[in-house]
């Protein structure tokens, strides 16, 4: 049934698509070589120049914990770990240190994850310098495929690493999923296996168990290889066939097949509650088949993906503008068509509902309610006309930038096309056809469509509520999830009336400026513009995206200038603009006006400076100019999304005693600043002090003077294009003429020796500590490296000592840096490690030692690992936008090029050299904060 619905839609296409009587099939990329062995291992190879020099290698399984038998609850998980702990080419740890001495760091370019159906590894970022680097990546892969020793010391180590990683996972959502999954699953595999598992059988279970699952089910025909970047096709394609041609696959070995998930005839109602929960949600799931791998081939099923894509977009649309009505009884919904949660079996239209507090119920009525309103009378046409567009012009925007898709883009499409059959047609082939289908599927078609989506009755309705535990408080019953759906249903509906304002941004355009000077820089070669206002634009046109225009304004003055009657409104300055309107639109009206225009702008406050950022795509470059232009001259107030957002915030705030991570962010803020108040993070109490007027006259304030002002504009455009839009929008601004603001040092690091330790009572004890060593520099592109440095050799040294060797925490690290935010430049570092609370001592005794080894002595070998890491990394940083906003924003305000230099001083650094920075500059200033919580006994 389902499918014919769309395969009708396509008959709507022009007379060449339709005129065969086959559903055409969708096209394959050709750029693509696909392969199959004849042992079943799948390959996808594509040579890829974006980012240049760089390859990424990926193995992809289509096996994950719905394959564990009950004594096997979290091996698929643990066997993932076993992969970074010794293989036939790479004992020990020694995968570890090759891809380190690539440059290739563990947890973010050589990780891997485990999920209910699939198991997914990755070498990512790989130089492609030298071609026996990549050759052993492919060995990499091989001995994961069937090559993993599961030695049995490492075994031992490895539990204390898992547990460490459930603990960490623990709260409020963990619990109340596990409990809900069974429910949810009746009859269904899904119901009892979360990838992480049982700590029964993750404690106890026998080496052979957990060979059994890799033998059954690592097999070729399971497993695809993929390779994409700056690498020789032809070789990468021999290789493969010479190291996997020979595994063989047991004929009798068992299929994989699909887990299904049970229609329920009676609606499930479920209810879970728990004491760290801070905020309710009600949810409501309409079961429906999800589409089948082997339908996903033809044209159709583009077609399936747009229509279900602009249901919910415009399904969200009107829960978002019902949020402006004060009597709404939700703070946030939304909506939308999407697996089952964990199931690829099965997919389901959501709703999802933040209540008002004790508005649970009329959450879950409204909900259905407006459900039943789509279902009844479809959407309107002006509402469709906003979705088309949207996803027109993101799909556009893709296509613009055709020639820079990254390797990461393209291997999850690989992986997706071997796991769930999702086509990957080429993406001017994606273009031409969605361009050509789009415009000839008019709303009724999309509303035939609605009841495969949305359903109206008790069969394959599931209702949950997660909520707050706490004495007192009074839950709903079954019998009320019913009444409140029942009540819906016995309502008599409108339909929708979509209000649209039809008119440009800016109904009167201001007169328009000059450009009264022009030159160029000569380190960037930038253009340096000076308008007839006195502000000041900065030009890069690059190559980097073909999509994206960036805009970075800024000017002295920000917080500082405020005192402590503001602090509150500071606090939540972005937040509240954020929601306000613009000129002559509430900001409801302005992101219907915006629909189908890829352009933003915010502005925001730092300690020292007031920004306002903007994007765009080349071609709504004009759009972006025009948000600028009324951030500076027209924000209005938008009293009902204030309410909203003032609700929202109280709701977050009111129980953050109830979060451990609320409860360590707050004393960890209030030591580091010594209890400044301008730093302490938000509280309930604070916001009956907020006041908006003052807010939209700190915006007034800060915003006044454009001749304070350097815009920097770097990205796709074209100059001659752009100066036009400058001359009308930039140097038209008001600009009074008066000297930047002063500003006075207002940071307040706590100085010397600083310790803050206390314990938290909570449902799963949690430990975190964090050290922060800091010191007062000057800005040097020297110092900025090695601190850097320094942060990345500690977070070796830190997962080598406390995850690895003590299993003392699941994840640990550190961070370095030159923070410039204030007037005096600071060198800051901060380690970061959430501990099994049962050996608290030992990490926070390794994060010590770790700091004070690094002050005598460096191991050369680690050392060149993290300059080699910086030397790759750089050369994909450069090729970003964002790069060089920042670049020329450090060289204009501290004249330090950071870029010319920059290989030249990472390739100087020595043990000794930085040994004696972290000693005499870091150290030597004896600022060290430590906080540390600990759960209660
Ligand atoms: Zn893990």
């Amino acid at each position: 049934m389902k499918k014919l619905i769309f395969a009708a839609l396509l008959l709507l296409a022009p007379v060449a698509m339709t005129a065969q009587t086959q559903m055409p099939p969708i096209p394959v990329d050709e750029a693509v070589r696909i392969g199959k062995l004849d042992n079943g291992l799948t390959y996808y190879i594509r040579h890829n120049e974006w980012p240049e020099h760089v390859a990424n290698f990926y193995i992809a399984q289509r096996v994950g914990s719905i394959q564990e038998e009950e004594s096997q609850r979290g091996l698929a998980h643990f066997l993932e770990h076993m992969a970074f702990n010794g293989s036939e080419h790479f004992k020990g740890n020694d995968l570890i240190e090759f891809c380190r001495s690539l440059g290739v760091e563990f947890g973010s370019d050589l990780n891997a994850y485990t999920s209910i159906d699939q198991t997914v590894y990755r070498v990512c970022n790989v130089p492609t310098t030298r071609q026996s680097a990549l050759d052993s990546c492919m060995l990499v892969l091989k001995d994961w495929s069937n090559g993993l020793l599961l030695d049995k010391e490492e075994i031992v180590k490895e539990r204390d690493v898992v547990h460490n990683e459930f603990r960490l996972g623990e709260g409020p959502s963990m619990r109340m999923i596990t409990r809900a999954l069974p429910k949810m699953y009746p009859g269904s595999k899904y119901g009892v296996r979360m990838p992480i598992g049982l700590m029964s059988v993750i404690d106890n279970f026998k080496p052979k168990t957990l060979k059994k699952y890799y033998q059954r089910w690592y097999r070729p025909d399971n497993q695809a290889i993929i390779v994409v970047g700056d690498i020789d096709v032809d070789h990468t394609e021999q290789l493969v066939k010479e190291l996997f041609s020979g595994i063989k696959v047991n004929p009798k070995a068992p299929k994989v097949v699909a887990e299904p998930v049970p229609d329920n005839e009676e609606a499930i109602y479920i209810f879970e509650k728990d004491k760290e929960q801070r905020v309710n949600q009600v949810l409501a799931f309409m079961k429906h088949d999800a589409t089948k791998p082997e339908e996903k081939s033809n044209m159709d099923y583009l077609i399936e993906v747009y229509v279900k894509q602009v249901i919910s977009q415009m399904f969200n649309a009107r829960l978002q503008e019902m949020t402006n009505d004060p009597d709404c009884p939700f703070l946030q919904a939304m909506g939308s068509d999407e697996n089952y949660l964990l199931a690829h079996t099965k997919d389901a239209f959501q709703l999802v509902g933040v209540p008002k507090e004790g508005r649970d119920m009329e959450t879950l009525t409204t909900l259905i309610r407006e459900a039943r309103r789509v279902l009844k009378y479809g959407f309107t046409a002006t509402e469709y006309e906003r979705a088309k567009a949207d996803y027109l012009s993101s799909l556009e925007k893709q296509y613009t930038n055709r020639a820079r898709i990254t390797n990461d883009a393209y291997g999850n499409d690989y992986r997706d096309h071997f796991l769930s059959n999702e086509p990957i047609p080429s993406i001017e082939t994606l273009y031409q056809t969605i361009q050509m289908l789009a415009p000839n599927i008019p709303v009724e078609a999309v509303n035939i469509a609605l009841p495969e989506i949305i359903t109206d009755g008790d069969k394959n309705l599931v209702v949950m509520e997660w909520a707050r535990e706490a004495d007192g408080l009074t839950y709903p019953t079954e019998q009320d999830m019913q009444a409140a759906v029942a009540k819906a249903r016995a309502e008599e509906l409108t339909a929708y009336v979509d209000n649209v304002k039809d008119e440009p941004l800016i109904s009167e355009l201001p007169e328009k400026g000059a450009i009264v000077s022009e030159s160029t820089d000569k380190t960037f070669g930038y253009k340096e513009l000076k308008l007839s206002n006195g502000a000041t634009v900065l030009l890069m046109p690059t190559d980097y995206k073909d999509d994206e225009v960036v805009l970075n304004g800024w000017a002295m003055g920000g917080n500082s200038v405020y005192g402590e009657k503001d602090f509150n409104n500071l606090k939540v300055f972005g937040e509240v603009i954020g929601v306000s309107g613009l000129g002559n639109f509430t900001h409801t009206e302005l992101e219907k006006a915006l629909a189908g225009k890829k352009a933003n702008a915010d502005i925001s406050l730092s300690d020292t400076r007031q920004y306002i950022g903007a994007h765009s795509t080349p071609k709504d470059l004009e759009t972006m100019f025009q948000l600028v232009y009324l951030y500076f001259t027209n924000i209005n107030k938008d009293e009902k999304q204030y309410q909203n957002l003032v609700n929202i915030l109280d709701m977050a705030l009111k129980n953050m005693s109830l979060s451990p991570d609320m409860v360590y962010s707050d004393s960890l803020t209030n030591t580091l600043y010594g209890h400044n108040p301008r730093y302490q993070i938000p509280h309930v109490e604070d916001l009956s002090s907020i006041d908006y007027d003052r807010i939209l006259e700190i915006a007034r304030e800060r915003y006044r003077n454009a001749a304070a002002f350097t815009f920097t504009i770097v990205g796709k455009f074209d100059e001659q294009q752009i100066k036009p839009f400058i001359e009308q929008y930039i140097a038209s601004l008001p600009a009074t003429g008066e000297a930047p603001d002063a500003i006075s040092d207002i940071e307040t690091l706590a100085k010397g020796k600083v310790k803050n330790q206390f314990t938290m009572k909570a449902e799963s004890p949690k430990a975190v500590a964090r050290e922060i060593w800091w010191a007062n520099t000057n800005y040097t592109l020297e110092n900025a490296v090695k601190m850097d440095a320094v942060g990345q050799l500690l977070s070796m040294i830190y997962l080598k000592t406390i995850r690895e060797d003590e299993s003392a925490a699941y994840s640990c690290g550190a961070a370095g840096q030159l923070q410039l935010t204030s007037p005096q430049p600071k060198l800051l570092l901060m380690a970061y490690c959430p501990m099994n609370p049962d050996k608290n001592e030992i990490a926070v005794r390794l994060l010590h030692e770790g700091m004070e080894n690094v002050s005598k002595q460096i191991d050369p070998e680690q050392l060149q690992k993290v300059k080699d890491y910086m030397l790759k990394q750089i050369d994909i940083d450069a090729k970003t936008n964002n790069y060089w906003v920042g670049a020329i924003d450090k060289m204009r305000t501290n004249g330090v090029d950071v870029y010319h230099d920059y290989k030249k001083t990472v390739e100087a650094l020595t043990p000794e050299s930085l040994s004696k920075f972290v000693r005499e500059k870091l150290l030597s200033s004896g600022n060290h904060i430590e906080v540390i919580m600990l759960p209660e006994k």
